[in-house]
């Protein structure tokens, strides 16, 4: 057969590889799904340790800080002192009470001062003791979020490293498969996909019933499915609907089936059908 513009292809056609697509896409699905929460964890870590690295930067800098200020203090501290050293020596050689009431004043301003100085010292050095406990904390808690990571990592490329081969392969499935698709039809389909929980865009006519919300459908929309003329799609939930003919699945017959397993059913049929699929693409 010679490759086909989208737009030629029938109907019956573009609803057959659109539902190959959409099996395709749900095998991919569910290797994501092995993965679970996995990735989603990493970020998280990867966020938090990015936070923790910030925080324990600004400690770092705070206690920085208060340690310079204890410095300058220090350096005031020994400029009064010098002074109160030199005021003490002219008290010797006083002329006459106003000099010595001045060099007293003096004296005693330099000691307030000196006091002072001690007193924000004794401060800044608390709040280093603080913030190097603070310190501490993060690290700890870095640390444990750096662990916790690694392990996280390695199960999250354990996992991968057993899917990507056949991720891989179900990728470029769906990229031969979507250049078969009429553009428009695909983005729907996507844009259908993308909104429905459980990742389908086509399904197929069960028991009288949209296979993706199960709401009844009208018997004669049901024979305008079953006439594969045109794109139809469930108007409750808007996806696209496939008789399941068409769509190359064995629906068990009423009797056998039950109410409650609706859902795992079709997940079974969807995987049941898997191996069909290569074959039509073959
Ligand atoms: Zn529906």
């Amino acid at each position: 057969m010679a490759k086909k513009d989208p737009t030629d292809l029938t109907v019956e056609e573009r609803l057959k590889t659109l539902y190959q697509l959409q099996t395709t896409l749900s095998s991919i699905d569910e290797k994501r799904a092995l993965r679970g929460e996995l990735p989603l964890e990493v970020e998280d870590l990867e966020d938090e340790i990015e936070g923790l690295t910030t925080r324990i930067e600004k400690i770092q800098a705070d206690i920085d800080e208060y340690q310079r200020a204890v410095a300058q203090k220090k350096g005031e501290i020994e400029n009064a002192k010098a002074s109160v050293e030199r005021y003490k020596a002219q008290l010797n050689d006083v002329k006459n009470n106003r000099e010595y009431d001045t060099l007293s004043k003096e004296i005693e301003f330099q000691s307030l001062e000196i006091e002072l100085c001690n007193k924000k010292i004794k401060e800044a050095n608390f709040k280093v003791e603080e913030k190097k406990a603070e310190l501490e904390q993060n690290q700890a808690l870095i640390e444990d979020r750096r662990q916790a990571l690694d392990l996280k990592k390695a199960e999250l490329d354990e996992i991968m490293e057993e899917t990507r081969a056949e991720e891989e392969k179900l990728k470029v499935k769906v990229k031969e498969l979507e250049v078969k698709i009429e553009p428009r039809l695909l983005t729907s389909f996507k844009r259908i996909r993308k909104n429905a929980r459980n990742g389908l865009g086509i399904v197929y006519v069960q028991r009288d019933a949209c296979g993706g919300c199960f709401n009844k459908i009208p018997p004669q929309r049901q024979l305008d499915i079953k006439m594969h003329k045109k794109v139809i799609v469930c108007e409750y939930c808007g996806r696209i609907l496939i008789d399941p003919e068409l769509a190359g699945v064995k629906i068990a017959t009423p009797s056998t089936e039950e109410k409650k397993p609706r859902k795992r059913a079709i997940r079974k049929t969807v995987k049941k059908d898997e191996p069909a699929v290569p074959e039509a693409e073959a």
